[in-house]
C-alpha cells in the first residue's frame, strides 16, 4: 500500500475514533511532536509529554472537529499544520520574562534575512529559532564551513544564539509570537504549500521553481512554512520511536474504540441468552 493511501487510512480512522488508527497516528507522529515540544514551549508544567497530551485532547474534542480541519492533501501538509497547533497550543502557558534578553522581533527578523541568499536564510532562521550546529547542519544537509558563512550576520547582535550546543530556543514566547505573525501575513502572491512540497521533493522545474524561490526569499509567511517543512521531514526520518508503553497511555486519554467493537456487539446480541 502505497505511503499516500496509508496516509488517508490512518487519518480517516482517527476521525473515526478508532484505536487502531489512533495507535498508528499516536506511533508516528509522537516522537516529532515531543522534539517539537522539547524545543519550542520548554516550560509546560507536566513537560513535553504533557504538552502533546493536552494539545491530543483539544485535537480530539466534539467529534475531532479540529483535527478535520487539518489539511488532509498528503501527510507533510497536514503535519505542518499539526505543528502550528501544538506549538500554538503551547503558546498559551509561555512567559516572556522567561525569555534571554534580546529576543528578535519580525521586523528585526525581515531585516536580518533582507537581500540574502534563500540557503542564508534558511541556515538564520532555523539558528534564531534554536538548533544546534550539529541538527542545523543535518536538518539542511550543509557542510559546517557552510553553516558557518551563513551565520555570519548573527554576529554579534545574536552572539548567544551561535554557540549553542543544545536543540532549545532561547526566547519561546518572544518567537512563538514571530511565528503567529508569520502565519497570520499571508498575501494573495503566497504559493500553496504543495508548490514547495514539490519542490523539496525535486519535482520542480526551473521555470516554475525560479519564481517560487524569489518569492520565498522575500516573503516571512513563506519561509516559514517552508523551514516547517524541512523540520518536519527531518524530525520524521530522525526522531526516536517511543515506547508501546507510552503511546498505550496517549491512547487511554482519547475518545477510542476498537475497529470492530460494532461487530462484536452484534455478535453479542445475536447468542445473548
Ligand atoms: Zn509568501
Amino acid at each position: 500500500m502505497s505511503r499516500l493511501v496509508t496516509f488517508h487510512r490512518i487519518l480517516g480512522g482517527c476521525e473515526a475514533g478508532h484505536r487502531e488508527s489512533w495507535q498508528a497516528f499516536l506511533s508516528d507522529y509522537t516522537p516529532i511532536a515531543l522534539e517539537l515540544a522539547r524545543k519550542y514551549v520548554p516550560s509546560w508544567p507536566t513537560g513535553p509529554a504533557g504538552l502533546w497530551q493536552d494539545a491530543l485532547r483539544a485535537l480530539a474534542a466534539e467529534n475531532f472537529q479540529r483535527l478535520r480541519a487539518f489539511d488532509h492533501q498528503a501527510e507533510r501538509e497536514f503535519l505542518v499544520d499539526l505543528r502550528s497547533f501544538l506549538l500554538e497550543y503551547g503558546s498559551r502557558k509561555l512567559d516572556p520574562s522567561h525569555d534571554v534578553a534580546g529576543a528578535p522581533t519580525p521586523e528585526a527578523v525581515r531585516a536580518l534575512l533582507k537581500g540574502l541568499p534563500l540557503l542564508h536564510q534558511e541556515i538564520l532562521f532555523l539558528k534564531l529559532s534554536g538548533y544546534s550546529d550539529t541538527t542545523l547542519e543535518a536538518l539542511l544537509r550543509i557542510t559546517p564551513a557552510m553553516a558557518q558563512k551563513g551565520l555570519e550576520r548573527l554576529q554579534p547582535d545574536y552572539a548567544s544564539v551561535v554557540k549553542k550546543e543544545q536543540d532549545a530556543c532561547l526566547w519561546p514566547a518572544a518567537w512563538s509570537e514571530l511565528l503567529a505573525h508569520a502565519r497570520a501575513s499571508s498575501t494573495e502572491a503566497c504559493p500553496p504549500l504543495r508548490s514547495f512540497v514539490r519542490i523539496q521533493d525535486g519535482q520542480t522545474n526551473w521555470y516554475d521553481k525560479e519564481p517560487l524561490e524569489r518569492h520565498l526569499a522575500e516573503c516571512l509567511h513563506c519561509l516559514e512554512r517552508w523551514t516547517a517543512l524541512r523540520e518536519l521531514v527531518y524530525w520524521r526520518r530522525e526522531a526516536k520511536p517511543r515506547p508501546a508503553e507510552e503511546i498505550n497511555d496517549l491512547l487511554a486519554c482519547l475518545p477510542v474504540q476498537a475497529g470492530n467493537k460494532r461487530g462484536k456487539s452484534l455478535l453479542k446480541r445475536l447468542f445473548a441468552p
